[in-house]
């Protein structure tokens, strides 16, 4: 007989839509079965309007815990008992924990790339000018822990000014007002950019099949010394990150940030601390198979 799931298996998921192409799964299963857990993790696909039955639903299950992803970590937020004030602040979750019935929501996002920035960069962003490419779902998340890293400044660059204003609005009050919203076709972006020490892109310019795309001119020029973070994995190196790998920079794709979202994930569901050599090893067979 197939005993791998049994009555006493722990049920995780994710909900997305699509969700066709998702890693969670291999991710979150392989880690299960590396740290001998019983455990596995679902992929569902929820209809669009559907977020709010499908969390009833889990909890209705009573799931352990799941993921969402696009195009549901903001409106997730609707649907749980209890978050707290910062992830208010940042508007979206990607993971929930059902603690006895009530559902706890948390932005891994913001931490994962926080951790994968410096494992792959050794730094951090205390004192950093930062440039952020983008002002949806990500950029806010993102904002509100670069700020809290203790940036001294973060310019958000968008196509649409007054989503990076909104922003800007919302954060700056407990960000200290270090967050400066531009327009991404601002004649002065090129000038800040060439003096920044950070750029991370969080637009989805440049990602498959789109890989042309860019959001920033062929014009634009970086230094040697900055840092540059596309949150796309897909390709590994956007056209961004060719262009600032041309004039010398540090280049970091956003798989890192795609990998420790999920490992902060279990690591809440489960209430423990992966040990660093399983995640080492973990690391270097998600890069083997995702890392296009
Ligand atoms: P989102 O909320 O829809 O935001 C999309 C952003 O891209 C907005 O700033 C939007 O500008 C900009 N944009 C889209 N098309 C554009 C165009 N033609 N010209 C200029 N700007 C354009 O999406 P999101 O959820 O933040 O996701 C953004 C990216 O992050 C996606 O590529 C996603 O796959 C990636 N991501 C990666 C990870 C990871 O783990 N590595 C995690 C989360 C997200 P406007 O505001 O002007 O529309």
């Amino acid at each position: 007989m197939d005993d791998r799931i049994n009555g006493k298996t722990i049920i995780l998921g994710l909900m997305a839509n699509p969700i066709g192409h998702t890693v969670s799964p291999q991710l979150h299963n392989t880690l299960s079965a590396m740290l001998g857990i019983d455990a596995v993790y679902i992929p569902f696909k929820v209809e669009k309007d559907s977020l709010g039955d499908a969390v009833k639903g889990l909890k209705a299950c009573n799931l352990l815990g799941f993921n969402a992803t696009i195009p549901f970590k903001e409106e997730l937020l609707k649907y749980v008992d209890e978050c707290t004030e910062e992830v208010r602040l940042m508007g979206s979750a990607n993971t929930v924990k059902n603690t006895c019935g009530r559902l706890y929501a948390y932005n891994t996002d913001a931490d994962g790339f926080i951790r994968s920035y410096k494992e792959e960069t050794g730094g951090g962003f205390e004192g950093r000018e930062v440039v952020m490419l983008g002002a949806g779902g990500t950029a806010r998340s993102l904002a509100v822990r670069i700020a809290s890293k203790g940036a001294a400044k973060l310019y958000l660059a968008n196509r649409t000014l007054e989503k990076a204003q909104e922003i800007a609005n919302t954060i700056n009050a407990t960000a200290g007002g270090i967050i400066e919203p531009l327009s991404l076709s601002d004649a002065k972006i090129k000038g800040i950019i060439e003096n920044c020490d950070i750029i991370v892109n969080t637009t989805s310019l440049g990602m498959y099949p789109h890989i042309e795309e860019c959001p920033l001119g062929d014009d634009i020029r970086f230094n040697h010394k900055q840092i540059v973070y596309d949150v796309i994995y897909n390709p590994a190196k956007t056209r961004l990150l060719k262009l600032a790998e041309s004039c010398g920079c540090k280049t970091v794709n956003g798989l890192g940030m795609l990998f420790y979202q999920g490992i902060l994930a279990y690591e809440i569901w489960m209430d423990m601390k992966i040990p660093d050599n399983v995640i080492s090893q973990l690391s270097k067979e998600f890069s083997n198979n995702f890392g296009k």
